[in-house]
């Protein structure tokens, strides 16, 4: 629970607020976009919630908010069926992001053939639940090292495969199937991982049906920039290496970005395939 003592004063006066123990991860602000906001190294409410739709917002910003720093002062009862939050069809974001992986965004994507988890969010109850009644979990796949969380409890209570490059896989020593190199292997039928090293070293992308790209920490939107972005403060590998890895990227075909961290977007195939080349021209 948010704490009302550790109030942040510069978050906008009302019921809605953010407490100090804030470690700036940007969750909240993807699943509350305009709302709250980023000041002075943390996130604050920008203003109060306006009407439903707003008000969901904030309560979604609860759940993604790893160190439950999002709250309200109001009884107000919290609605049912915030996440999994679709964004496309069957592609879904997970919420309960989790702070040993400083508050990633994970996926899931129910398909007829085998439903995918993208790196993990925590292991919750009332998730896991959902994520049954959506046909469970067959494959995990992890985008690097920082962002596996509680993969490893997902995947036993699942029975599901999980999929990891070699170079991070000291994160999952309970991964069933290493990527190896720096090509793209097929994991099945439109459903690729595209190696990036440059974050970290085992860093991959997945390419799902030439559409979705779950990017991890390699690649995200920025709503304040307008434009894709790169994390250089956060490149714990190679920033030369991450430039050729986006570069490389540009062959392939995708309209959505689904970051870990940072924002996500859908863009038609050619404006997206421009920006990441323009990202890559500023790096
Ligand atoms: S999700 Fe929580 S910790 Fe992360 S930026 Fe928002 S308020 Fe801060």
């Amino acid at each position: 629970m948010a704490r009302l003592s550790e109030r942040n004063p510069a978050s906008a006066p009302g019921d809605w607020y953010v407490d100090r123990r804030c470690i700036d991860c940007g969750a909240s602000r993807e699943a509350a976009p305009g709302l709250i906001v980023h000041r002075k190294g943390k996130s604050v409410f920008a203003r109060q919630p306006a009407n439903e739709e707003e008000e969901r917002a904030a309560w979604r910003a609860v759940l993604v908010c790893p160190t439950a720093s999002v709250g309200t002062e109001g009884h107000r009862a919290q609605p049912a069926d915030l996440f999994p939050q679709e964004l496309a069809p069957g592609v879904y974001r997970c919420g309960y992001n989790a702070e040993s992986s400083f508050g990633a965004h994970s996926y899931f994507v129910r398909r007829a053939e085998g439903n995918l988890l993208v790196d993990s969010p925590r292991h919750v109850g009332k998730l896991v639940r959902k994520l049954e009644d959506l046909g469970g979990v067959s494959n995990i796949l992890l985008s690097h090292q920082d962002d596996v969380a509680d993969a490893h409890r997902y995947a036993k209570h699942f029975n599901a495969r999980v999929w990891i490059h070699e170079d991070d896989a000291r994160a999952a020593p309970y991964a069933t199937d290493l990527l190896r190199g720096g090509e793209p292997a097929e994991i099945r039928k439109q459903l690729l991982a595209i190696p990036v090293p440059g974050h970290t070293k085992g860093s991959v992308v997945y390419l799902l049906e030439e559409t979705y790209l779950f990017t991890g920490d390699s690649l995200a939107w920025s709503h304040e920039r307008e434009g894709l972005v790169a994390f250089r403060d956060a490149c714990w590998y190679s920033w030369s290496e991450q430039r050729r890895s986006l570069a490389k990227l540009a062959d392939h075909r995708f309209e959505w970005v689904l970051a870990g961290h940072g924002g996500s977007v859908r863009l038609p195939a050619e404006e997206m395939r421009a920006r990441l080349r323009a990202l890559v021209e500023r790096m």
